[in-house]
């Protein structure tokens, strides 16, 4: 391209791409793009993928102890009802993604395909308990590179300074189908917040990875960087992923609610919770899988530390979500709970995934709804811990990886090859941030998330 032909000016000789994409188990979207007539038009149905792609830590070197070498080759095998195509604010080309599964060549799906896992754990669920699950994914960014003078938390002032921030973010998303509803300026400096309408559960994942990479674009346009780092700064106020999370039987009718019951949460919801609570250690390895992801589980964060079922209460684990009844509206309908101990480091698939399953154990076992926990658990007695059954989750990324390592209900929902994999990122990554202070870590961290 000759010096100063702008590509605004050329627009019109640009290919128009589509892109294949999975976001693998580093919450990291990674993909193939093709020209967009060819996948339209068939002649383009799938393209090629490798294996090691997998073990590349977020700095980019793939993992010492990746089972995947140089050899092998797999598949992208794009989702048609997945697409998220939006001409994002300002943008010269669209921004045009489909969500896909790694399959093995024979089209078997690949045992480290996020996507693939989430697909088994919702027909798991349907067979087994004849349920399924409806979902959102409520995630918090920080702006950085901004100039914007400060103002005040949740206040319109932030809003308005980054206009036309929100507005575009909004009109992207609802133009790529991933239903909007809040756009919240939220409590962190430079800090907002999204949320989307409740989905079915693989379409509520594959959103959000979309709804990632859509604000990512709108920010980008607009001259500063949106991030979903877990903690942007040890001190600054930490962006959770918030998974809401309700149960429909096989009727469609809602089987989450019930009024008689504690909490007003359902005998099998309480078993699900109870599944979650349960395995909840181990859990966070695959939904808080950063190191500095335990900057932000800590009590007094508002984000999630012990394994608590609270009603209400932003402290909690799981939380039961309130209702509005005002005018006779159906508390039913639009009752939910709240998955808060995962992060934008995470894959949304596995973490939805993970969910399922460890909800799906709880209502093998029969377990019963956890006791409803009102008070802060760092004021508790070992006894009175030991009584509600709250445990502090793992403190560490090497300790969630010892419990996902010793949990042998949750690491048996993977293969050897996920295992081998996952633990070798994983380590390698805590392996390169090692000696970093924590501020350090956070930076490199908002560098790529
Ligand atoms: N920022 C908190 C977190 O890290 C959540 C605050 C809220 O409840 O919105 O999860
Ligand atoms: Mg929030």
């Amino acid at each position: 391209m000759s010096a100063g032909l702008s590509f605004e000016r050329m627009g019109a000789g640009l290919a128009e791409l589509v892109t294949f994409v999975t976001t693998d188990f580093l919450g990291i979207t990674r993909g193939r793009s093709v020209a967009r007539g060819d996948w339209e038009t068939g002649q383009s149905t799938s393209c090629g993928w490798c294996p090691a792609n997998t073990t590349i830590t977020p700095f980019d070197l793939i993992a010492d102890g990746s089972p995947f070498g140089s050899r092998g080759d797999l598949r992208l095998i794009p989702d048609r009802d997945a697409r998220f195509r939006t001409q994002a604010h300002g943008a010269v080309t669209a921004f045009d993604i489909v969500m896909s599964d790694v399959s093995e060549l024979d089209g078997t799906p690949w045992s480290c395909c996020p996507r693939s896992f989430l697909k088994r754990a919702i027909a798991d669920l349907e067979r087994e308990a004849g349920l399924s699950l409806t979902g959102s994914f409520e995630m918090e960014f920080s702006a950085l590179g901004t100039s914007w003078p400060h103002a005040p938390a949740f206040s319109l002032a932030a809003a308005r300074r980054s206009d036309p921030f929100g507005p575009a973010v909004v009109a992207a998303l609802t133009a790529a189908g991933a239903e909007p509803e809040v756009f919240i300026p939220e409590y962190g400096r430079n800090q907002f917040e999204i949320t989307s309408a409740p989905a079915p559960a693989l379409v509520a994942a594959d959103r959000a990875a979309a709804i990632r990479e859509i604000i990512r674009e709108v920010a980008r346009l607009q001259g500063f960087r949106a991030s979903f780092a877990p903690k942007t700064a040890v001190a600054g106020v930490g962006n959770g992923v918030h998974i809401h999370w309700s149960l429909k039987d096989r009727n469609g009718a809602q089987a989450t609610f019930d009024a008689r019951e504690p909490g007003r949460v359902s005998k099998i919801a309480g078993a699900f919770t109870a599944g979650i609570l349960r395995h909840l250690p181990a859990l966070v390895a695959l939904t808080c899988p950063s190191p500095i992801s335990y900057l932000r589980l800590k009590p007094h964060n508002w984000s999630s530390s012990y394994t608590w079922l609270g009603e209400r209460d932003r402290e909690s684990t799981v939380r039961i979500c309130p209702t509005y009844d005002a005018g006779g509206r159906d508390p039913g309908k639009q009752f939910n709970l709240e998955y808060r101990a995962a992060d934008g480091c995470a894959s949304p698939h596995l973490s939805m995934g993970a969910m399922i399953r460890a909800g799906l154990e709880g209502i093998r076992a029969r377990l019963v709804t956890p006791p409803i926990v009102d008070g802060d658990p760092t004021l508790m007695s070992a006894s009175e811990l030991s009584r509600l059954g709250l445990v502090r989750l793992p403190e560490t990324l090497d300790a969630a990886l010892q419990a996902f390592e010793a949990d042998k209900v949750v690491s048996g929902w993977f293969e050897p090859t996920f295992r081998q994999a996952f633990t070798a990122v994983k380590r390698m990554e805590l392996k390169l941030v090692e000696g970093m202070d924590g501020d350090t870590q956070c930076a490199r961290y908002a560098e790529v998330y």
